[in-house]
């Protein structure tokens, strides 16, 4: 088969969180399956970056710019995009960048420091059209369109509605995949004049929501198929406490949508092979290699150098969904009574950061907090932290409690979305059965927060063994993309077969 893909992020070029990983990691997998897959990408500034930093490495990436150029009648203005190509050897993976300077030629992906772009809904109608076209001008022969978040809503209603009769919409099928539903793309109605779409497809039962055009919803209408990253939130956004509005939706598409759990990049995250680390390590020398992160992590974090103190590592984004409110309460509690470090990097709102940084300076001892993106000490982290903390509200999938298994770092997670599909509570039965790989809890509280790490650190403090069982159980696992990918070739095929069984393949 060959696959395209449309997303607004893609590792190594774009990123602000799990989908990036998602779909730079994906197509190389479908490609080791014997299949061929092209991203499209905003060639946003950073992406410029990245490829000049690839230039000057010499690093073996095809750069062909302008392949195609694409013009827009967008709200009366024609406006051009250049199509580059890159192909990311060694995997062959076909990366098509969208160059459309006004739009894209700027700093941050959705916002800056000042706040989220205005004009979201004209750059990601923008993109969708170029790519559906530039698919047609480029000549690629694809079966499948797998479309990624709001950013790409579009791509399936223009597959679904034949706006143009583009050759390529009569022999593929279209794939959406939600990997947040909070975030829906909402504008303003007027906006959907920028889509060029046909008014009436501006109802309550294709791409209107109160008034208001949604693009989120728009692709969960017109797919042939959905998925979403995990079967619990699979489940979960089929409710009206976590459908965000949609769950009508989804719930009338049941039979169309998929959990599949994220997988984990190991050429990347293992920390066998982890270049970012003082020492790369395995399960067989884990408290060895830990030990020698842990002791560099502290140094250079101006942390006491003591192995035996736990630490607490949190990577996240500073948003109220990733459970921020319980650690701050959770670390006023223990700030002064509980001999623990605490290790956090994150980025965002600044209601986070800032009392985040208060209790740092009340206690430098005991807490480093890092406000930015730092994908180097995301790693060192990883491996030098005991326990990981992730209490999240919702949690569509979520990759660090996967990254944290194959440290070796026993992930304390709210048993939500797929946070609730990959650890197993370390209950009395699971440990001496050697299935438990962390700890959970239910109820959205600091007092639950505080009960499951207390649990985890008292077994750290007091059963080496059972600390152990559960840490190398864990590192055994195998949440690799393989498997992910193979999950993800039988939704291909379900989605050609509901294509062809409605006469439209
Ligand atoms: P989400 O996509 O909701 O942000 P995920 O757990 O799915 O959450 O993915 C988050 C990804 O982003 C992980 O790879 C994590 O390591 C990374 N990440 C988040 N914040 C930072 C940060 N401040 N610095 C480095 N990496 C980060």
């Amino acid at each position: 088969m060959h696959i395209v893909m449309a997303t607004s992020e893609a590792i190594p070029f774009a990123k602000t969180g799990g989908l990036a990983d998602v779909v730079g990691t994906l197509p190389m997998e479908l490609v080791k399956l014997g299949h061929h897959c092209s991203v499209f990408l905003p060639a946003y500034a950073c992406v410029k970056e990245v490829l000049q930093a690839g230039r000057l490495e010499n690093r073996h990436w095809n750069l062909s710019e302008g392949v195609a150029e694409v013009t827009i009648d967008h709200a009366g203005m024609a406006c051009t995009a250049k199509i580059h190509r890159v192909r990311l050897d060694p995997h062959g993976v076909d990366f098509y960048l969208v160059d459309q300077p006004m739009f894209f030629d700027r700093e941050g992906l959705y916002g800056d420091s000042s706040g989220t772009f205005g004009d979201n809904s004209g750059r990601f109608c923008f993109f969708s059209r170029v790519v559906v076209e530039a698919i047609e001008k480029l000549g690629l022969a694809i079966d499948i369109i797998h479309c990624h978040d709001w950013q790409t809503g579009l791509i399936p209603a223009y597959h679904r509605t034949r706006t143009q009769n583009w050759n390529w919409y009569h022999h593929a099928a279209s794939v959406m995949t939600i990997h947040n539903m909070a975030y829906q793309g909402r504008f303003w109605g007027p906006d959907m004049a920028l889509t060029g779409l046909d008014g009436r497809y501006f109802n309550w039962q294709q791409m209107e929501f109160f008034g208001d055009l949604n693009l989120l919803k728009t692709g969960l209408v017109f797919s042939d198929m959905l998925t979403t990253v995990s079967p619990t939130y699979a489940k979960e956004i089929q409710t009206p406490a976590s459908g965000c509005g949609l769950d009508g939706v989804l719930r009338a598409r049941a039979d169309r949508l998929i959990g599949i759990v994220n997988g984990v990049d190991y050429g990347v995250w293992d920390p066998s092979v982890d270049e970012h680390l003082t020492m790369k390590y395995t399960v067989e020398n884990w408290r060895e290699g830990k030990g020698v992160c842990k002791r560099q992590l502290q140094e250079s974090l101006g942390l006491p150098m003591r192995p035996d103190v736990p630490m607490i590592g949190i990577i996240s984004r500073f948003a109220e969904q990733k459970g921020w409110d319980l650690i701050i309460q959770l670390m006023h509690w223990w700030i002064d009574h509980q001999d623990v470090q605490w290790v956090i990097l994150g980025s965002g709102e600044e209601r986070y950061s800032t009392p985040l940084s208060q209790l740092r300076a009340r206690r430098p001892d005991r807490i480093a907090m890092q406000s930015r993106f730092s994908d180097s000490l995301a790693h060192r982290i990883e491996a030098a932290a005991d326990l990981f903390l992730m209490p999240s509200q919702y949690e569509p999938c979520g990759l660090n409690q996967l990254y944290s298994l194959r440290y070796g770092t026993l992930p304390v997670v709210r048993a939500t979305g797929g946070l609730a599909d990959t650890i197993v509570d370390a209950t009395v039965d699971r440990i001496s059965e050697r299935t438990a790989t962390g700890f959970s809890f239910v109820e959205y509280s600091p007092e639950a927060l505080a009960d499951s790490t207390l649990r985890a650190l008292t077994i750290f403090r007091e059963s080496t063994d059972k600390w152990g069982g559960i840490v190398e159980t864990g590192m055994r696992q195998d949440w690799s993309w393989k498997r992910s990918a193979e999950a993800m070739l039988g939704v291909y095929r379900r989605a050609r077969e509901f294509a062809a069984m409605e006469g439209r393949l």
